[in-house]
């Protein structure tokens, strides 16, 4: 699938719930308070057969996200039925991380699992394994983990929790899982918060270091309402490069360098470590390697996240489209893919960050 831009599109990003276990200030409008109902939210086979199809239009990656996807229930037999798609390659997980180290609760032997079943693993063995060792058994490669401050205060007022600890268990629980099966990648998003988090920096950067985690700083996004964003909260990815040169020299460019998405890397001086900057709103050229479409939880095809343009999948599958309809449907969503977003021109694309998937 290409656009009339030459983006190619290879990356789908999957929301499968709106809801979330936090209610973080920049995602969430404070006055949320109903989740979609189940009815309109698209069922695990449907959102299979939407991804089986992106699939055959040349889709290699997929990342779920929500809402927190890890509140969603039975989210591992999801995780299972992607990985049986032909071309899909990479599935990727976006979580706030304070579900990860909990109990999966996954049964011994349930079907797509790597567990040996010679292996003697019993009941207990199987009650002890995290969230996050089941996401990898279960095919999930790279997981996105968000993090904005190492303050549990900071983060309280950020998230509307106080899941620091949680959240920084999962962390380590996602690495233990790393380390004993091989999560290619786990990064760390942070979201750049003036008069909030600029202070959390370097002891973030350190923190990645430590634990040789790939860190992104992410401008604040004017999605949910348009008070999200504001003169005063907005920290740019530029300044916020400043404050990680003036503890660790001149960082250095490796553009070269690239993980699927609109990050642009650097080195850190002297140190076997890249921070990550991505700058939706000042760095102009961000759309220009745009590869990507998202689906909504509630089966709306989004061609791009700044934009209010999105279309209604879940209505013309329920309402008995073919697999070549459905093909027709995403090719003629791709054909609409704006050259650019327009968050700089535009606040309100309509829509919750909760509820398209960051
Ligand atoms: N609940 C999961 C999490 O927090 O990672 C997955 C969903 S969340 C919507 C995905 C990502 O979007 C997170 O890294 C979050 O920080 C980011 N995000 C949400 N609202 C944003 C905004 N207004 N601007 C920039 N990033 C935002
Ligand atoms: Fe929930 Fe993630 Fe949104 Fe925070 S950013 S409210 S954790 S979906």
């Amino acid at each position: 699938m290409e656009d009339r831009f030459g983006h190619r599109i290879s990356y789908l990003r999957v929301s499968i719930t709106d809801r979330c276990n936090e209610r973080c200030t920049y995602c969430m409008p404070r006055e949320l308070q109903e989740w979609l109902p189940r009815e309109d939210v698209l069922t695990y086979e449907e959102t299979t057969r939407l991804i089986r199809i992106a699939a055959e239009l040349g889709v290699s990656k997929v990342r779920i996200t929500g809402g927190e996807p890890l509140t969603r229930r039975d989210v591992l037999s999801l995780f299972q039925r992607l990985t049986s798609i032909p071309g899909i390659d990479d599935i990727g997980l976006s979580t706030n991380g304070t579900l990860l180290s909990r109990c999966s609760r996954r049964p011994v032997g349930d079907a797509g699992h790597k567990l040996d079943a010679g292996s003697g693993a019993s009941h207990s063995e199987a009650a002890t394994e995290t969230m996050a060792q089941a996401l990898r058994a279960a095919g999930v490669n790279s997981v996105n983990i968000s993090l904005d401050t190492l303050d549990p205060e900071v983060y309280a007022q950020t998230t509307g929790r106080d899941y620091l600890p949680q959240a920084l268990e999962g962390i380590e629980a996602a690495i233990a899982a790393a380390i004993a099966a091989g999560f290619p990648q786990i990064k760390l998003n942070c979201v750049l918060m003036r008069g909030r988090n600029e202070d959390q920096l370097v002891p973030l950067v350190e923190f990645a270091a430590a634990r040789k985690l790939l860190l992104r700083f992410i401008e604040l996004m004017p999605v949910s309402t348009g008070d999200v964003l504001h003169e005063d909260n907005f920290l740019p990815v530029a300044e916020a490069g400043r404050t990680v040169e003036s503890r660790y020299g001149a960082l250095i460019p490796e553009p070269t360098f690239r993980t699927n998405g609109p990050s642009s890397y650097y080195k850190v001086p002297g140190r076997d470590q890249r921070v990550g900057f991505i700058g939706a709103m000042s760095n102009l050229h961000f759309c220009e390697s745009c590869n990507k479409l998202r689906l909504t939880c509630d089966g709306k095809l989004r061609p791009c996240l700044g934009s209010y343009l999105e279309f209604d999948i879940m209505k013309v599958m329920r309402a008995g489209a073919t697999d070549a309809e459905l093909k027709r449907f995403f090719l003629d969503v791709v054909e609409r893919k704006p050259e650019q977003h327009d968050f700089r021109e535009s606040y309100q694309p309509g829509r919750m960050m909760v509820a398209i998937g960051g």
